[in-house]
């Protein structure tokens, strides 16, 4: 049998870029799959079904939660978001590697199904660039964007659950720091 894939878990504030550097390293790692997760949140503009997430409705996750076809799931600013398990454990036995970009309720979930995953945590360099960064989006309202600063405080508290962090000082610097901790992982004898 093969060994098994690596699994990387890649977490941060809403803004910090962490979306941003999941695409670079996929152009930059064809050999890493990215989970498109679900959700009960709205598309934004531009976001496509089975792209960017399976959109859906509280009722059709809720009964994915019943038959325990989640990886993990959480409820994230009222909305549900879940990794699906199949295409997650699929990929990982036929020693591929998956990259999920999830959120910190979700992350903790996977290290204690799944230890061997790689975390890392992705944060911007103060709070006023992650300000500039979520209004620039214009992706969110204010009061959106408001509860999102409100969060990141306590989202900060979490760092120390994660083997990894990279800062989003600079884009390119950022995508190189991530890239080097995946190297440095895939040449690992042992994960054990
Ligand atoms: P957004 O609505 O901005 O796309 O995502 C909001 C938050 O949900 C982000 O922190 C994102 O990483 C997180 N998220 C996206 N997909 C998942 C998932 O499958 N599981 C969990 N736990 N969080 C997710």
């Amino acid at each position: 049998m093969n060994d098994p894939g690596l699994l990387i878990v890649v977490s941060g504030p809403s803004g910090a870029g962490k979306g941003t550097i999941c695409n670079a390293l996929r152009k930059r790692f064809p050999n890493i799959y990215y989970s498109i997760s679900m959700t009960t949140r709205e598309p934004r503009n531009g976001e496509v079904d089975g792209i960017n997430y399976f959109f859906t409705d509280n009722l059709h996750f809720e009964e994915l939660i019943r038959i325990d076809s989640f990886l993990e799931y959480a409820q994230v600013y009222e909305h549900y978001y879940g990794t699906p398990k199949e295409y997650v454990f699929n990929m990982l036995q036929q020693g591929k590697n998956v990259m999920l970009e999830i959120d910190i309720q979700g992350a903790m979930q996977i290290k204690n199904k799944y230890p061997k995953a790689v975390f890392i945590y992705v944060i911007p360099p103060s709070l006023d660039v992650l300000t500039n960064r979520l209004k620039s989006r214009h992706t969110d309202s204010a009061n959106v964007i408001a509860r999102r600063l409100a969060k990141v405080k306590d989202e900060l508290e979490w760092l120390s659950e994660y083997e990894y962090v990279v800062i989003n000082d600079e884009l390119e610097l950022a995508v190189e720091r991530a890239a080097a901790i995946i190297v440095a992982e895939q040449c690992k004898v042992s994960r054990n």
